[in-house]
């Protein structure tokens, strides 16, 4: 169907709708049956099978596979089959396999589940009332809203439309915005990028306002033909993974080297080949931190899971790591700093305040009402007021004083407009009227811009010539009233004979008549106080940058503790006078930003980066979007937000509230902090075991494990350690830390030489155990080495190695000492803590078990030794800990 070359009415009737009351709840169901979910197919993930295979494609883990299987055919050629050992090695992997799966699948549920929170919605009217709902809900033949600043969110036919100006350039590849218009019929042959009635899905709204007629939905639209996807759907490695991998390599690679040198030492010592090799490659299985990148992932979905329960969702991973090194948070003040819930409290003409119910006041807010967009609708006689909360305020104050928004709008029906703009600060309407002429244009806007434009005053009902008297009283009474922290609308109107809607809006909003100043208040959000002082104490400083009044920005910023001295603000036009060199120099003297308009966001961005600092910023509209993109990490506004800007930012705050900014930082440090701590927990575990058995062999003596064992202590005892270190709480001082510096690495302030001492300690111990097994337990000299199997003490080893490292874990937790963060404080720990010591003991005390895993039951005496090795790096770490705070202290 060529919907561009039919008239509104024809699409209307072509597709059984009604624009004035929208489709009813039956046909939205019955058409959901017919045409489906307006979604596009996407590419479909890899099922739970392949996701287990694509476990297996590891070098390493083919290379010891290959192993088992040379074991098996060259026991079998001996005529002494030997099933037991690769059997176990392929469970082993096995199960390692299942548990990357379990843990792939949890963080992928996870994000497939912020997905959806961040998945657009549409303005649509069903049943005679405008309503929110997910896009994907839409039928052919609905009526969409489109707003400045949304996503188109299925193909339309425009029926009504207002300076309507869209980006289609994903479609079109025409990246200005293209204007648009309902009344204009086409020819059928005109091609997609010259439809100008029709707005096509993925496109975006950039100026003005319409109405569509939906005309396709999901894979039938135009983008669903050339079979686009809305959502980018590959996650880019974050830094810190790609650090990770790098860093992966180079341990890898040595550990390789050691292996190779363990099993040359090995053959050179005359100890079985065949086994040499078997432990070799289990070590470099064991040893080679491949899962490194992996554990990253998993921990920055299931933070990012965290944070969306408390509001903040995560569009982009690398985004958590920044936010813990944020060191300023850039805040707009409408409804992130404030409630934006507005209420007018006065009005004031150039005589000073004035009686909201009195003829001024009705003449001033009727005007205000009719320059606004805001529905009002009543419900058991009370207004229900819908739009932009400013706009509410307007409408509903007008309301009060017995100017009804609905009634005025019949009597003066709008025949044009210029929407507001927060660059312009204005807006403007033009009504036909009867009575007086034949046409008022009103203007209302921010006091500073609007009085500019005014060649006279309204007063004693009627204009006047302005003079530099009563601009002075004006300009004081508008400073008196943006001193005590409220919002100041003006407004003002002129009378036109003739009207021509392509004047354009300097000839329109010039020569006015000014009515008077409408104040309304917008308490603070109760929970900013108390996130300001929290940014402070991290190291973070909050800046606030808002579009109101210099006055009215720093007595709210004051009363919040973002300012201290009123030096700390500057307007937007100050900023325009100065040089970026300049601006760079002096940018860490201000506090509050007033006046600004979306432009001047950017350049507030890249001073601060200049600096070296790591900025978060917050927007909404369509004109934030380069700042959002510029910051380090973009907050868009989840409630207030337009689709463009959700679009271009890293994190949606869902509740468009700062406090959540200030604890996304907090769980941005706590995850770092936590992704430190398992990878010093693996790297530490890992260089324990590879000492183990290379010193082992180095001074000759027989190999402390075996394959499987070591295969073991990796793949399944050390895993659940690791990752239920990523869930612990974040420490309780974590912010009154400095900023995670991003140039620092992950492996300074000496964690690199902690990992090898302790590795070294873990090494030593599992040695220990080993040389006291065979000497009084195995009755053996430690020389023998090729002529006898140490039994007991390989199984003391096996068991120190796995326990130590058990116990190890706990260390990670925080650098206080347990007695004061409290044992049993990471439930998750405890509990992998009992499951992985209750394997242990039973692969060793169960004697089908054991004799799998080439071990012998221990004897109380021999427990107790075990335990005791054990336990000792949770009493050498707490000593150290110890020592340290003391040092720190002192
Ligand atoms: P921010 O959200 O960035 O803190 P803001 O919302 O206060 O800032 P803008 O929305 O750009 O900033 O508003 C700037 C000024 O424009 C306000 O101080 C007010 O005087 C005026 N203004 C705001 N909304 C409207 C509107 N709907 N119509 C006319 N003027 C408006």
């Amino acid at each position: 169907m060529h919907w561009h070359s039919l008239s509104i009415e024809e699409t209307i009737r072509e597709l059984k709708t009604d624009i004035n009351k929208g489709l009813s709840q039956n046909d939205v169901k019955e058409r959901q049956k017919q045409y489906g979910k307006n979604i596009l197919e996407a590419k479909k993930g890899k099922n739970l099978l392949q996701k287990f295979i694509a476990q297996f494609a590891d070098f390493m883990i083919i290379v010891l596979i290959c192993a088992a299987i040379v074991s098996l055919a060259v026991s079998y050629m001996d005529g002494n089959p030997d099933f037991v050992d690769p059997v176990i090695i392929l469970m082993i992997i096995f199960l390692n396999a299942f548990l990357g799966v379990l843990q792939e699948s949890r963080a992928e549920k996870a994000l497939e589940a912020l997905k959806k929170m961040a998945a657009p919605t549409a303005h649509v009217l069903r049943e005679s009332r405008v309503s929110e709902i997910p896009s994907s809900e839409l039928v052919p033949g609905d009526v969409v809203i489109l707003e400045t600043g949304c996503f188109v969110p299925a193909d339309c036919r425009l029926v009504h439309s207002v300076n309507l100006k869209v980006e289609e350039a994903s479609l079109t590849g025409e990246s200005h915005p293209v204007e648009k218009s309902a009344n204009v019929r086409l020819l059928p042959e005109t091609n997609l990028a010259d439809r100008k009635n029709m707005v096509m899905a993925t496109s975006t709204v950039l100026y003005g306002r319409g109405v569509g007629v939906v005309t396709a939905t999901g894979m039938n639209t135009q983008v669903g033909h050339i079979a686009r996807m809305i959502m980018e759907d590959d996650t880019p490695d974050t830094p810190l993974q790609k650090r990770l991998a790098k860093t992966g390599k180079v341990l890898g690679i040595s550990a390789l080297i050691i292996c190779i040198m363990v099993f040359l030492v090995g053959i050179y010592k005359k100890l079985p080949p065949f086994d040499m090799f078997m432990t070799s490659v289990s070590l470099a299985v064991a040893a080679i931190p491949e899962g490194l990148p992996a554990i990253v992932t998993i921990m920055l979905s299931l933070g990012v899971q965290r944070m969306a329960k408390k509001n903040a969702v995560i569009r982009k991973l690398p985004a958590v790591e920044t936010l813990g090194s944020a060191t300023v948070i850039c805040s707009d003040k409408t409804g992130t700093l404030t409630q934006n819930v507005m209420t007018v409290t006065e009005i004031a003409s150039v005589n000073g305040k004035e009686e909201m119910k009195s003829d001024f006041g009705f003449f001033l807010l009727s005007h205000a009402a009719l320059c606004s967009d805001s529905i009002l609708q009543t419900e058991n006689s009370l207004p229900v007021i819908s739009g932009e909360p400013t706009e509410k305020a307007l409408v509903l104050a007008a309301y009060n004083t017995g100017a009804d928004k609905n009634q005025l709008d019949l009597a003066y029906p709008r025949i044009y407009e210029i929407p507001f703009d927060s660059a312009r600060k204005l807006m403007t309407t033009v009504h036909k009227s009867s009575e007086i002429t034949a046409y008022r244009s009103i203007t209302k806007g921010a006091y500073d811009v609007l009085i500019e434009r005014c060649t006279h005053i309204y007063k004693d009902g009627k204009p006047h010539p302005l003079s530099v008297r009563d601009k002075n009283k004006l300009n004081s009474i508008n400073n008196t009233m943006t001193g005590r922290a409220l919002r100041v609308i003006a407004v003002a109107y002129k009378n036109l004979s003739r009207f021509n809607p392509t004047t354009d809006a300097s000839s329109l909003e010039k020569d006015l008549i000014f009515i008077g100043l409408i104040g309304m208040i917008d308490p603070p959000r109760k929970e900013v106080k108390e996130a300001v002082r929290v940014c402070k104490q991290a190291g973070i400083k909050p800046v606030m940058i808002t579009g109101d009044h210099i006055l009215t920005a720093q007595a709210i910023a004051k009363d919040l503790g973002i300012l201290t001295n009123p030096a700390e603000a500057i307007t937007g036009e100050e900023l325009s006078r100065i040089s970026d060199e300049r601006l760079n120099d002096t940018i860490s003297r201000y506090s509050v930003f007033a006046r600004v308009s979306p432009e001047h966001k950017v350049r507030i961005v890249k001073a601060y980066q200049n600096r070296g600092e790591v900025v978060a910023m917050t927007g909404d509209g369509v004109n934030d979007a380069p700042a959002l993109k510029a910051a380090d990490i973009g907050c868009a506004m989840g409630i207030s937000g337009t689709d463009v800007a959700k679009k271009a930012s890293d994190m949606i705050l869902t509740d468009d509230n700062f406090a959540t900014i200030v604890y996304a930082v907090q769980e941005g440090r706590g995850i770092y902090e936590n992704i430190k701590k398992a990878i010093h927990f693996l790297l530490s575990s890992n260089i324990g075991e590879i000492l183990t058995i290379f010193a082992a062999i180095l001074f000759g003596l027989p190999s402390p494990l075996v394959a499987v064992q070591l295969l073991w202590v990796n793949l399944v005892t050390d895993s659940l350690p690791a990752i239920s270190l990523g869930v612990e709480p974040a420490p309780k001082d974590i912010m009154k830390r400095k900023p995670i510096s991003p140039k620092k690495g992950m492996f300074a302030d000496g964690l690199a030489l902690q990992i090898v001492i302790e590795g070294i300690l873990i090494g030593s111990l599992a040695l220990t155990a080993f040389v006291i097994g065979v000497r009084y337990y195995d009755h053996h000299s430690l020389h023998e080495s090729n002529t006898f199997i140490p039994w007991v003490g390989r199984t003391m080893a096996f068991s120190v190695l796995s326990l130590s490292q058990l116990f190890h874990s706990f260390n990670m937790r925080s650098h206080r000492s347990l007695s004061e963060i409290g044992i049993f404080t990471n439930k998750k720990l405890v509990i992998s803590f009992l499951i992985c010591s209750l394997l242990q003991i039973s692969v060793v005390s169960v004697p089908p078990l054991a004799r799998v895993f080439q071990v012998v039951p221990l004897s109380i005496r021999q427990w107790a030794i075990v335990l005791m090795l054990s336990m000792a790096p949770i009493v050498v770490v707490e000593l150290q800990k110890k020592f340290n705070n003391k040092r720190h202290s002192s």
